[in-house]
Order: C-alpha cells, then sequence, then structure tokens
C-alpha cells in the first residue's frame, strides 16, 4: 500500500510533507543570527556529524562545541569595575554584571549546558522541558525549573537543533514571561525553515549556531543534520 501522509487519528504522518521551505540563501542574511565561520567549529561538526562517531565521543563533542558557541555567544555581556589588589599592586578588574543563566531545552539541551558551565562556572541552569508531538510537530510543556526570583542580565535557551522552530520559540516565551532583560538562543544545527520562524517570531534575540544545513525531511528531520541529537548524546540509539 502507498504510504499515506495522514494518519488513523486524522493527523499528519509527516508533518513536513508538503510544506513550502526557504532555502539557505533566503535566510543568509537575516539580522541578529551568528553562524560560525571558524574552522576549528567546522572540523567538530564533521566528526560530530559521522554517524559512526558514538554516544561518548559525541557527547564531548557537543561540548566542545558549546564551549565555542557559549564562548562567541558571551563576548557582548555587561561588565563592572571590581577594585583588587593582585600580590604586586592594587588594581581595578573587570567582571561579568549581573547573573548568567543558560536553560537548556531537556533533554537534548544537557549538553550544551554543561558547556557553558564550563566556560562560565556559576552560570544559573533553568531546567525547561519540552517535547514535541512527533505528529503534529507542536511543543509540549512537561518539565519546568525556572525559578520565582529572576536576577539575570542574560539568559540563553540551548538546544541543538533548530528544526521547525517550535521548541525555540516556545522556550523564548516561556523566558520573555519571566522579565528577563536579554535574551538569546544557542543551537548547534538550524535548518532554514526553522531558523526563519524563531527569527521572524522572536527579532529581539540574538540566534547563535555552529551550522546551518538545507532543509528538513518529510518527518522534521535536519537534513544532512546528525540524526536525533539526544539519542546520540546518552546512547538511547
Ligand atoms: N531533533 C533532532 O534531534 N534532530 C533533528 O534532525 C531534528 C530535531
Amino acid at each position: 500500500m502507498a504510504e499515506t501522509n495522514i494518519s488513523s487519528g486524522g493527523r499528519p504522518a509527516l508533518p513536513m510533507q508538503g510544506v513550502p521551505q526557504p532555502s539557505r540563501n533566503e535566510v543568509l542574511g537575516l539580522p541578529r543570527v551568528h553562524i560560525s565561520t571558524h574552522p576549528v567549529m567546522a572540523h567538530k561538526m564533521t566528526a560530530l556529524r559521522d554517524k559512526n562517531t558514538q554516544p561518548p565521543e559525541f557527547y564531548r563533542l557537543v561540548k566542545e562545541i558549546g564551549a565555542l558557541l557559549a564562548y562567541e555567544a558571551t563576548s557582548n555581556l555587561a561588565l563592572e569595575s571590581v577594585a583588587i589588589e593582585t600580590p604586586m599592586e592594587p588594581m581595578i578588574g573587570q567582571r561579568l554584571a549581573g547573573g548568567i543563566g543558560v536553560t537548556p531545552i531537556l533533554r537534548a539541551g544537557l549538553g550544551l549546558a554543561e558547556a557553558f558551565r564550563e566556560v562560565i562556572p556559576d552560570v544559573q541552569v533553568w531546567h525547561l522541558g519540552l517535547r514535541r508531538d512527533e505528529n503534529t510537530l507542536q511543543a509540549m510543556e512537561y518539565y519546568n525549573q525556572l525559578p520565582h526570583r529572576v536576577d539575570l542580565q542574560v539568559c540563553y535557551a540551548v538546544d541543538p537543533m533548530l528544526a521547525t522552530g517550535g521548541s525555540a520559540i516556545d522556550a523564548i516565551n516561556i523566558l520573555k514571561r519571566r522579565g528577563i532583560p536579554r535574551l538569546s538562543y544557542v543551537g548547534i544545527i538550524a535548518a532554514p525553515y526553522g531558523l526563519l520562524k524563531l527569527s521572524q517570531t522572536h527579532p529581539d534575540i540574538d540566534i547563535y549556531i555552529a551550522a546551518l544545513d538545507e532543509s528538513l525531511n518529510d518527518r522534521g528531520y535536519i537534513m544532512p543534520g546528525l540524526g536525533d541529537a539526544g539519542d546520540r548524546q546518552f546512547g538511547t540509539l
């Protein structure tokens, strides 16, 4: 029997089938979108994408790529002056002004959150569980550990794969309701479709990614991508 794109519940079984998608070129000039051009990043990305890369190595690479992204995404953080004494004499140094938060979208965002903690050890980690419905691709919130008191200068929503953009848009909506002055999204690979959706829905945030891929397949996976980022990090293949 020929494959149908309507499941027994009347919903599309192949949610991206027939959905028009922008090309890479159409989204390359989007404002506030930062796509890494660093050769070390390109090198690590090739190892990450390789299907022969096993979960322990994959997780290590996510953290290394995440540290490079964190370094880039934090380049405009606010600083304040602080008086210290070196072993030689007093001086005025600088330190980060205000708290920094990272919100991993569970579970695939955990490796990137670890990377942020390695770059900035006192970062606050606000876990957010969003699961996408395989049929509709809509994001559903199932876990939220956002604190009541907000004292951050910036929060980074992190999730490796920006596919349809649904989870990223929802995560930013949730964080915006907490009144954080500045929000950014950090991911590893984006599809043009999700990147355009996120940028158009939230034009006031910065978006940092390591690579921009070609398209989404009918099931909403990024092509060429790397497969399921959660399964590959945690060995649930
Ligand atoms: N989530 C993934 O883990 N991979 C994709 O390609 C798309 C969404």
